[in-house]
């Protein structure tokens, strides 16, 4: 029987990590060390690995996400599939970034990592590991997150716990799929069709800064962020809504970069839901103001596709038009049709 040609890529993370002599957390010394772990992934894969970085997720960038990007790029057609062992902190920010830059896959490409080191007792290191590389055999072609009971599409993986080892949720679309019993796939999959090419863009815009509106948050720091980043994300409450009493308000600032031909784009604190400016007075003031919503997107997808589509263009309009665009399942369809800046 054919077992599919999967490429394993390492950036490190606890997964990759094992207790030492002294009892602290070290990296393991090397991937064919920790594939051990795994023996039975032997009998459905031919597994190729390689060691891209052993860092903490939380050290990983936007040149980091290029590099990654760029070695699937380059392997693609040597693999049926790809899986990257990956710390969880900045998982989603890598899944997204991944997605947008290939498009079109016609393979799987599975992120995941583990809440507890995989040489640790209780560790959900190996069954992450192992579920990865099933799924990364399966006909899904995606960027995804594959983590405890849960297959995410890249775009709509959230890490939302720090303790349970359930840590990743599907944000604002159910998961594409489910590990139980057996592997169980949604049919909103996308899935591998032949004639499909790959669509490479290996964009990205590192300045961008991300701020959360506060009670009592000054215009000046607003202020701050836009002077020192190419475009802000603005996480205000609600469906989006920013305050406007305030003698520096916050809807000057973000008037002033607009006119200044810099994106704004303004998105929600909460967890679930989208944005709806026009539905508040707070909401509409920034809207006028010239703020580009982010609709249902999570903040990592907002954050990340900002960097992306400013590493294309400057052009405030087609960045507010590429902002508005699903590009991989980002923006849910419905509210896309119908939202209107
Ligand atoms: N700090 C670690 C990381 O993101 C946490 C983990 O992997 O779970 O690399």
């Amino acid at each position: 029987m054919y077992r599919p040609k999967i490429l394993h890529i390492a950036t490190g993370g606890t997964i990759a990590m094992a207790k030492g002599e002294d009892g602290s957390l070290a990296p393991i010394e090397s991937n064919e060390d920790l594939l051990k772990m795994v023996p039975e992934i032997d009998g459905f894969a031919q597994v190729h690995t390689i060691r891209l970085s052993s860092f903490d997720s939380a050290d990983l960038s936007p040149p980091f996400w290029l590099d990654l990007a760029r070695v699937i790029h380059e392997e693609y057609e040597n693999y049926d599939g790809f899986v990257v062992s990956h710390g969880t902190d900045t998982m989603a920010y890598s899944a997204a970034a991944l997605s947008y830059i290939l498009q079109e896959l016609d393979k799987p490409v599975v992120l995941t990592g583990s809440q507890i080191a995989i040489g640790v007792i209780g560790s959900d290191g190996k069954r992450n590991l192992v579920n990865a590389f099933r799924v990364a055999t399966s006909d899904i072609a995606e960027v995804m997150v594959v983590f405890g009971s849960k297959i995410i599409r890249g775009v709509r993986a959230r890490k939302i716990s720090a303790f349970s080892l359930e840590a990743f949720e599907s944000i604002n679309e159910n998961a594409i799929g489910e590990i139980g019993l057996q592997l169980r796939f949604s049919k909103s999959r996308a899935t591998r069709r032949a004639g499909r090419r790959l669509l490479y863009t290996p964009a990205m815009e590192p300045s961008v800064g991300l701020v959360t509106i506060h009670p009592g948050l000054r215009g000046e720091v607003l202020e701050y962020m836009v002077d020192h980043h190419e475009g802000v994300i603005l996480l205000g409450y609600g469906t989006g809504n920013i305050p406007v009493r305030e003698e520096d308000s916050l809807v000057s600032v973000v008037k002033a970069a607009t006119q200044k031909g810099k994106p704004v784009v303004v998105g929600t604190q909460c967890v679930l839901g989208s944005t709806n400016l026009s539905l508040y007075k707070v909401g509409k003031n920034v809207m006028n103001a010239g703020a580009i919503p982010s609709v249902d997107m999570t903040p990592e997808a907002a954050l990340v596709k900002l960097m992306w589509v400013l590493g294309q263009t400057k052009d405030l309009s087609r960045v507010e038009s590429m902002m508005m665009k699903s590009y991989c399942g980002e923006i849910s369809k419905q509210l896309e049709l119908t939202c209107h800046v």
